[in-house]
């Protein structure tokens, strides 16, 4: 039996559900490139690194300012 199993992630449009996903390289405006994902059929563009963004943002609790009111 074979256990070699390849999870491929495919990249799904979040508009429209679609899978026709390329990858492209943005400019982010801070002289850096990242890689954008632009989706085929209606055109809705985002960027990778947002993906990983909202996993993270799911897993923590919101930033709550601590209310430590320092006086002199
Ligand atoms: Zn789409």
């Amino acid at each position: 039996m074979s256990c070699f199993r390849v999870i491929y992630h495919e990249p799904v449009c979040p508009d429209c559900g679609s899978s026709e996903i390329t990858e492209d390289e943005a400019e982010t405006g801070d002289g850096l490139t990242e890689t954008a994902l632009t989706c085929r059929s209606c055109g809705t563009a985002w960027p990778v690194a947002c993906v990983t963004d909202w996993t993270a943002t799911a897993s923590t609790p919101a930033p709550s300012a601590t209310p430590s009111l320092t006086r002199r």
